[in-house]
């Protein structure tokens, strides 16, 4: 941390997704004023709007910032929220889930635990994961991105493990297909820009021209649903002219 007259500078990362952004905030009288890149972080080389709008949300009259009790039923206009202490939260949420356990059995409630890919989840759903197999239940509810599905699950039916990160420090050539990490993983596109400056070739498959399809050396902008006509023929192109390991696909 560095100080200046009554201004705080705070190096840390932005918590608001998994991209885990390496920043500064920049904290004024003990308010934050602002979110600033910390290029000296391995991520910090930008950082999205959200995350800049970090003053926002640690400032804004709405935020939640100690547990509430409805006192009224659901459905009133007016909830009746009272503040209650933590202990006191704890203490009803272990009784309530407890009571249900006893009654129903653990596998009866399911545990709903958001994207953390975008959302400031990421630190905390192993924490909500471990809650629900202390507590007995097999039932995780998550959210997931169009986008991911395929990223975590997809590789390890093919490959039998999960996509590792790319080796973007030594790739010639990047190929982005229906994915914008500009919108979604910032860390990820800086390293696409910096093999991208380094000489690296980048392609880019998206209907639309966003993100680092600005930037592309080719833009292949297909139709909405046609991504498989590509594919076929990008598989053609490799079959035909042997530029394949033929080895590793038959085994
Ligand atoms: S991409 Fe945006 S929201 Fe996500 S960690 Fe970086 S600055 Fe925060």
């Amino acid at each position: 941390m560095t100080e200046t007259g009554n201004v705080q500078r705070i190096p840390g990362y932005c918590a608001l997704c998994t991209s885990k952004c390496g920043c500064i905030s920049v904290v004024k009288d003990e308010r934050m004023i602002a979110l600033e890149p910390d290029p000296s972080h391995p991520t910090g080389q930008a950082l999205c709007g959200k995350g800049r709008a970090a003053p926002e949300l640690v400032h804004h009259d709405e935020r939640l910032l100690y547990p509430l009790r409805r006192t009224r039923p659901k459905g009133e206009a007016d909830p009746g929220w009272e503040r209650i202490s933590w202990d006191e939260a704890l203490d009803t949420v272990a009784s309530e889930l407890n009571a249900i356990a006893a009654q129903h059995g653990p596998e009866s409630v399911a545990f709903g635990i958001t994207t953390p890919s975008g959302t400031g989840l990421q630190d905390a759903y192993t924490w909500v994961e471990r809650l629900r197999h202390a507590f007995g239940s097999p039932n995780a509810v998550f959210g997931t991105e169009i986008c991911n599905f395929h990223r975590d699950d997809v590789y390890a039916f093919t490959f039998g493990v999960g996509t590792p990160m790319p080796d973007f420090t030594n790739t010639d050539c990047i190929l982005l297909w229906g994915h914008n990490p500009s919108a979604t993983w910032l860390a990820y596109a800086s390293r696409v820009a910096a093999a991208k400056a380094r000489g690296a070739k980048l392609v880019v498959v998206d209907p639309r021209r966003e993100g680092l399809a600005n930037k592309a050396d080719q833009w292949l902008r297909v139709r909405p649903g046609s991504d498989g006509a590509l594919a076929l023929g990008l598989a053609h192109v490799l079959i035909k002219s042997g530029n394949f390991d033929a080895d590793f696909v038959r085994n």
